[in-house]
């Protein structure tokens, strides 16, 4: 299946009529938005799900909070994503959202969003704890790996290895189902999967070992990684996305296609200094993004990153 090139803003917000002329040809939007989807159809540009996994309210569901090494459920902040993942019955109303949700439309792409272990990032310090230990995920690490551990503290200094390994092959595990799912009902549809945008050496492998995000293993069902690169919310400088896209060979499988989700806050210098990079975004989003096409010198902007970026991936 050949991906195409997709550029444009995220969110549900309105776009004025012309934005095509700014190099715009996609939308992603939270969710099945029925109004969203009728707006795309009416600018004709592509309509892109971002599909919410793992993310819940943890105040009117605390037993999906996942269990720290402590034996107690992790501390967790506003952006916290990642659910106990032996919570059968919610699991299966995500599968149930999905599976409604192209009953009734037929989205240019779905973007599987929070597919993680339970943490956060988006800010420069995140409080990190390893998870879930609760019994059940104990029992199944223990099935699936052959090893007989029975605390958190046996698994992290006997094992830390196979507990990240058997938590990273679990988050591709779904990955897998839910892109079956999706390729069942429509074969065309892109997949695409928010990233958390570390390097696997940044925060003690945090990547791997907190969020359970492995490249190589999410490879076989995933056709664009979007790693979210929202530089003043992490505390990072507006050459991020450059830097990770020219770094991203590291541990990016060399086939994969990433693009980059800017966050509107760091506009311009984030989409200039990416658009730039020596390796290509494959297409652009842009968070919240819809404003910038009310203003024509930005939009202007966009346009020309988007040329840039079209430019340099057709040498
Ligand atoms: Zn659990």
């Amino acid at each position: 299946m050949t991906i195409p090139l997709l550029f444009g803003p995220y969110g549900s917000t309105d776009l004025p009529h012309n934005v095509k002329d700014y190099g715009v040809n996609a939308v992603w939007f939270h969710g099945f938005n029925e109004h969203s989807f009728a707006s795309c159809e009416k600018r004709d540009l592509h309509a892109c799900v971002e599909f919410k996994t793992f993310r819940a309210d943890f105040g009117q569901h605390p037993e999906l909070i996942p269990i720290g090494k402590d034996g107690k459920p992790i501390r967790y902040g506003k952006l916290v994503q990642g659910i106990c993942l032996s919570q059968k019955e919610y699991l299966s109303q995500i599968e149930e959202q999905l599976t409604e949700g192209l009953k009734r439309f037929q989205p240019r792409g779905i973007w599987l969003d929070y597919l993680t272990y339970g943490g956060w990032f988006e800010e420069p310090e995140p409080d990190l704890q390893e998870n879930c230990f609760c019994s059940t995920c104990i029992e199944d690490f223990c099935l699936h790996t052959n090893i007989d551990a029975r605390t958190p503290d046996e698994i992290l200094s006997e094992y830390p290895r196979e507990w990240t390994l058997h938590n990273c092959r679990k988050i591709a595990g779904f990955a897998l189902q839910y892109t079956e799912i999706i390729k069942n009902k429509l074969p065309e549809c892109i997949i695409g999967a928010y990233m958390c945008p570390w390097t696997p050496e940044q925060f003690d492998g945090a990547l791997t070992r907190i969020f359970a995000q492995d490249y190589r293993l999410l490879q076989k069902s995933i056709d664009v990684f979007t790693p979210l690169i929202y530089s003043k919310k992490s505390g990072q400088n507006p050459g991020w996305g450059r830097t990770w896209l020219e770094y991203s060979h590291q541990f990016v499988p060399q086939d994969c296609n990433v693009q980059l989700i800017l966050d509107i806050l760091d506009f311009p210098m984030s989409l200039t200094r990416s658009a730039t990079s020596q390796v290509p975004s494959y297409g652009l989003q842009m968070f919240a993004g819809a404003p910038l096409f009310q203003d024509p010198d930005k939009a202007l902007l966009f346009k020309f990153s988007v040329e840039v970026i079209r430019d340099r991936l057709s040498q």
